[in-house]
């Protein structure tokens, strides 16, 4: 008998020849579940011997907590009744082990439609289950410990576990039924990268990366997860998304401070070169899409070298903070950048704003520097401490292709050094060498009025051409 049933489960020849045949355990009860038969492998997988088994109920390989399970009653209640029942079944072996079966009840009937005796077959799925249990396990683990949360694949959340809830400040039910892009800046939700995000996701693609999401107070938190598209085995198509996420809010923050403080100067507590030329690029990309004009302003504290011979680098540090200062506090554009471009040099870059305003901006600095007063005897002609400076103003809707950040900065340097040839103390005026106009320098004496309510073009003429490169 149970040779024929192996036989019968023998593998064919053709493509399912891999498939192992499990051999299966045949045991006969009687309609109150007493044993009536049982094969070899039915005893080989229980660990009892046939006369330990026959004549006796089959609760006796049940666990003692399970015996008295309305389940298990209603199971015999449909045998009894002719039905065939499929079950993975949980049994005791005869040493206390844990035995899984799975098994189909059948029952036999006679001619006059009673049910005589029920027939079990069964093969052991213990390892099968095991395994089962065992990733049960690993990812109650999993969820333990970080955040995963499940959405269908329109979106809707369909599960979300504790973690996950709390990280975005909501209770697991709050969450069931609401959408992904609920959480999700309406930036990113309206960009076309959001859709491709979702696209990738249909297509049954893994989405790793750091995102960041709304939790309920409004914050921004960063969460570092995995999108896994789950696929449907049968159609191939992904049927959910299970993310599992941990949240690095605050190494992003740390991140970001750091961020902050590689792009200033340690020495005046003002941007520093790198943060310049990032706020540079930054503000050119925007000038080239817009129609605004950009100026930049290049300031350098004239005879430096000789301060510092006489008063000792300490003081020529304090010197240069309070020039800082000086710049930062007569600068006031509100989109503007005050930065310490190097050693006693510094830049303004000065987004959507005019040649005049630059000037002015540019004479304000000069004078906010003579203003601090402080004593400095190197500086033939002048006895205290002052500054050049440089600017140039690109005009929107000229040649782009020269608008670029070197052509800005060499063009603010050459201002300077007009400046510095004029006498140190100076403000001059680079003209974009790309406009129609020949490369020319103009020159504000510090006694210029510039200032006056005039209209722009008036006070422009005022600025007096004083020398061509
Ligand atoms: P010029 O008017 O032509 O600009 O003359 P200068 O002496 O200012 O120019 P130079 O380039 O010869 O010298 C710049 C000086 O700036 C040299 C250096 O000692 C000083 N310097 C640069 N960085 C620092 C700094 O961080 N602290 C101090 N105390 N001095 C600095
Ligand atoms: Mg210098
Ligand atoms: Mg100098």
């Amino acid at each position: 008998m149970d040779n024929d049933l192996r036989d019968a489960a023998a593998p064919q020849d053709g493509p399912s020849h891999d498939i192992k045949p499990l051999p299966a355990a045949r045991v006969e009860f009687d309609p109150d579940g007493r044993l009536l038969s049982a094969c070899d492998e039915f005893l080989r997988l229980t660990q009892y011997e046939r006369e330990d088994v026959l004549g006796r109920p089959e609760a006796m390989l049940l666990w003692p907590e399970d015996r008295d399970d309305p389940q298990y009653h209603a199971l015999w209640e449909l045998l009894r009744s002719g039905e065939v029942v499929q079950r993975e079944l949980r049994r005791m072996t005869r040493n206390g082990q844990e035995l899984w079966l799975q098994g189909s009840y059948d029952p036999v009937l006679s001619e006059d439609g009673k049910v005589t005796a029920i027939r079990l077959i069964a093969t052991n799925v213990t390892a099968k289950r095991r395994q089962a249990t065992n990733h049960e396990n690993i990812l109650a683990a999993i969820s333990r410990s970080t955040a995963m949360v499940e959405f269908a694949m329109d979106g809707t959340i369909i599960a979300a576990n504790a973690n996950f809830a709390s990280l975005l400040g909501y209770d697991v039910d709050e969450l069931l039924g609401r959408n992904h892009r609920e959480f999700v800046a309406a930036e990113i939700v309206e960009s076309p990268s959001y859709g491709a995000f979702w696209n990738r996701l249909r297509a049954g693609e893994f989405v790793q990366a750091e995102f960041p999401r709304l939790a309920r107070s409004g914050r921004t938190i960063w969460l570092q997860a995995s999108y896994n598209p789950v696929v449907d085995a049968a159609t191939g198509r992904p049927t959910k998304v299970v993310k599992i996420a941990t949240d690095i809010t605050e190494r992003m923050h740390q991140n970001a401070e750091a961020e902050r403080l590689a792009l200033l100067d340690p020495l005046t507590g003002i941007s520093n070169r790198r943060g310049f030329d990032l706020a540079l690029a930054a503000a050119l990309d925007d000038f080239k899409r817009g129609r605004e004009p950009i100026s930049l302003i290049f300031l350098d504290v004239d005879h430096f070298k000789s301060f510092n011979d006489i008063y000792g680098h300490q003081i020529g540090d304090r010197c240069l903070r309070r020039v800082a200062k000086a710049v930062e506090r007569s600068v006031r554009h509100p989109e503007s950048l005050v930065a310490r471009y190097g050693g006693e040099e510094f830049a303004v870059l000065l987004p959507n704003t005019t040649r005049l305003e630059a000037a002015r901006i540019a004479e304000a600095v000069r004078a906010a520097v003579q203003g601090l007063g402080i004593d400095h005897p190197g500086n033939t002609g002048w006895g205290t401490v002052t500054a050049s400076l440089g600017h140039v103003t690109f005009e929107a809707g000229r040649d782009e292709r020269f608008h670029t950040a070197t052509e800005l900065v060499t063009a603010a340097d050459r201002g300077l050094y007009t400046a510095k040839r004029l006498g140190r103390n100076h403000v001059a005026d680079a003209v974009d060498p790309r406009a129609n106009e020949p490369f020319a320098v103009f020159r504000i004496l510090p006694g210029d009025e510039l200032f006056g309510p005039e209209p722009e073009s008036a006070a422009a003429r005022q600025i007096r051409r004083s020398a061509t490169i």
